[in-house]
């Protein structure tokens, strides 16, 4: 009923549901897929990428709808700790048959020709959109003490006298304004 393989690739069959108006289909998928470059962020999946879909036909058009979870590894900009970025997001589009569509449509809407729909690039880019610009492990990080370089979440310097290691501020510095 369903096939999924990633390389940004999720079909779904909707050979049925495409020929009955009111008719619903429902997929409830779990993949674990590899990880992606965002920005210069390597991101892995620490949890399988769980989509929950139901794809209705509304006579004109199907409607696709459901919810993309899935937990993320991040490095946090601050600390530079990998720490889980969970993500739990809503999904819609309409699909319209390509020999159906008007010529609105076939400039805007997405388009299906056979009876798969391929939403897995849609689903990757909800997942992109969804990303900050930053990873940060939690809005009271402290961050890396910029004259030792100590993780100031998890302990503590006598730096504030000393000048500051030009090594560690230069990172700092860097990872604020990225
Ligand atoms: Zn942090
Ligand atoms: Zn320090």
């Amino acid at each position: 009923m369903i096939y999924v393989y990633w390389g940004g690739n999720m079909e779904l069959d909707i050979g049925q549901v495409c020929r009955e108006a009111g008719s619903v289909v429902c997929f409830d998928v779990s993949e674990q897929i590899p990880g992606f470059l965002f920005g210069t962020d390597n991101l892995s999946f620490k949890t399988p990428l769980h989509i929950q879909i139901k794809v209705q036909n509304s006579g004109k058009f199907l409607l696709v709808q459901g919810t993309i979870q899935t937990e993320l590894v991040a490095t946090c900009a601050r600390c530079l700790e990998e720490f889980i970025y969970p993500l739990d997001l809503r999904y819609e589009d309409e699909w319209v048959a390509r020999d159906l569509a008007s010529e609105d449509q076939k400039e805007t809407a997405l388009l299906f020709d056979k009876d798969v729909i391929e939403i897995g690039d849609r689903i990757l880019e909800q997942i992109v959109m969804a990303l900050p610009m930053k990873f940060i492990c939690s809005p009271e990080c402290r961050g890396l003490c910029p004259y030792c370089g100590v993780n100031r979440n998890m302990a503590k310097c006598e730096c504030q006298d000393k000048e500051p290691d030009p090594r560690f501020a230069a990172l700092t510095a860097w990872r604020s304004e990225n």
